[in-house]
């Protein structure tokens, strides 16, 4: 034993030349394979007279070891000229807001002045709120167009968009309602500069008697203004959504390209920004309000698509790639 002692004292002083703090600190009292841990533990074994003999010796050694390395990690070693305390110090990297948080926050504020409640709901959804109570039966067409990552529970999957909400917040807070909800959805989807698994919607809710296709275009022409500002050119076309009747699409004018056709573009000058239409009467009974007394319009935001146009970049997936020379720009 005592030359075991002899033999790890030898080499610590050794080692505090050559190796630095953290090697030693494992070499000597790493919780595993220390030399001196093993010898505590040593220790622990002996029988009373071994360990009346070597327990102060091997508390000692210890005791150096901890004060030397104690002394390094605090810089008294530090005395060899290697460090010059003139060098300014390491800069603090501040981050930004990510694109799409920045854009959730502005909208979020924007619809709050307005009076709208700020939702949120469950990622994980139920077929129920997620298809059937949007007016999209099992059997429905419409399904197709969403390729939905269903887990393995029967029934159960990961919304394919924001509109579960509306259903939720209608069997919640009842007419009149104004709400919008932004979040995080998901597709089973191939990916490209325009698509990918997953993405975020703002989606809006307006319900209130006499609402009609007026209120809804002037609301979305007030959207458009806030999101790209009132420079870009924009268009309502008919499209079509399950859950609404009329349905349209609102493209505004390309910010990367401004109209000549760019890969965000697809070559056509315009990008489809916004969906929305009048809720479905089947919606709306759904969400267990009259449909004879109340009517609304709903509205949904790829936040990505705008993101994309805000900041003018072409490929959606940069999104989630976590590389910093991209987010460090916003
Ligand atoms: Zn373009």
């Amino acid at each position: 034993m005592q030359e075991k002692l002899n033999q790890t004292e030898k080499d610590f002083k050794q080692d505090l030349t050559t190796k630095s703090g953290f090697d030693l600190k494992v070499k000597y009292l790493g919780r595993k394979n220390g030399l001196v841990t093993n010898l505590m533990k040593e220790l622990a074994t002996m029988n009373e007279a071994d360990k009346k003999q070597w327990g102060p010796e091997i508390n000692r050694l210890k005791k150096n070891v901890e004060e030397a390395l104690e002394k390094m990690t605090t810089g008294e070693k530090q005395t060899d000229g290697s460090f010059d305390e003139t060098l300014p110090g390491l800069e603090l990297q501040t981050g930004t807001l990510h694109p799409i948080t920045q854009i959730t926050q502005e909208l979020s504020n924007y619809f709050t002045a307005m009076g709208f409640m700020v939702l949120d709901g469950p990622e994980v959804e139920s077929e129920f709120f997620n298809f059937e109570a949007l007016n999209v039966p099992a059997w429905h067409p419409a399904r197709e167009m969403q390729d939905t990552i269903w887990t393995e529970q029967p029934g159960v999957l990961l919304r394919t968009q924001t509109s579960p909400v509306q259903i939720r917040s209608m069997l919640k807070y009842g007419a009149p309602l104004y709400a919008v909800a932004p979040g995080r959805v998901f597709r089973y989807e191939a990916t490209d500069n325009r698509h990918d698994h997953t993405f975020y919607q703002l989606e809006g809710l307006v319900v209130d008697e006499n609402i009609s296709v007026a209120n809804m275009n002037a609301f979305l022409k007030l959207l458009v203004e806030k999101i790209v500002g009132d420079k870009i050119k924009m268009r309502i076309r008919p499209g079509y959504f399950p859950f609404v009747e009329p349905g349209v699409e609102v493209d505004v004018e390309c910010a990367v390209c401004h109209g000549k056709g760019c890969g965000l573009c697809k070559g056509t000058g315009w990008v489809e920004s916004i969906g929305a239409g009048m809720v479905h009467p089947q919606v709306l009974a759904y969400g267990k309000i009259d449909p004879k007394k109340y009517s609304g319009f709903a509205f949904g935001v790829g936040l990505n698509r705008l993101a994309q146009l805000k900041f003018g970049f072409e490929d959606t997936r940069m999104i989630h790639q976590n590389d910093l020379r991209f987010l460090k720009q916003f």
